[in-house]
């Protein structure tokens, strides 16, 4: 597994405001900033406030509003982008075999163009 939250990682740092991210969306529950590094036209990275290393350390331990406050915003930063006529994918790595690079939970939204077909 990934170990216990680290309160160093580069995503509790941008909710620290140590470091500067360009936000598109924030709330409550969540928190969304183009990733640095962007594989679409598109490229979100949403997040929860709370310290959770992984989408399995936040379905394991947070609370239930939560869980729906933040997959409400992950649909909210589509809607708000404008990709939901044209379709968007969501992606989160979890872990060594996924290639998880930051222990903070993330989903991915990619948009913008058409992504072709992409299951692993
Ligand atoms: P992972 O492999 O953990 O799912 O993806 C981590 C993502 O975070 C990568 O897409 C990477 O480009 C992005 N990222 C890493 N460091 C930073 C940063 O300092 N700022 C932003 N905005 N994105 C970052």
């Amino acid at each position: 597994g990934l170990g216990p939250y680290d309160n160093g990682n580069i995503f509790a740092r941008i909710l620290r405001h140590e470091i500067q991210a360009t936000l598109v969306f924030e709330n409550e529950h969540a928190v969304a900033f183009n990733d640095i590094s962007p594989q679409a036209p598109t490229h979100i990275l949403v997040i929860p406030r709370g310290a959770y290393v992984s989408f399995a350390d936040f379905a394991a331990r947070a609370g239930d509003a939560e869980i729906s406050g933040f997959f409400r915003a992950v649909s909210t930063v589509a809607t708000q982008l404008g990709l939901d006529a044209s379709g968007y994918r969501l992606l989160s790595n979890i872990g060594d075999h996924a290639g998880q690079e930051v222990p903070h939970f993330h989903v991915h939204l990619f948009g913008g163009k058409p992504l072709g077909r992409m299951l692993a």
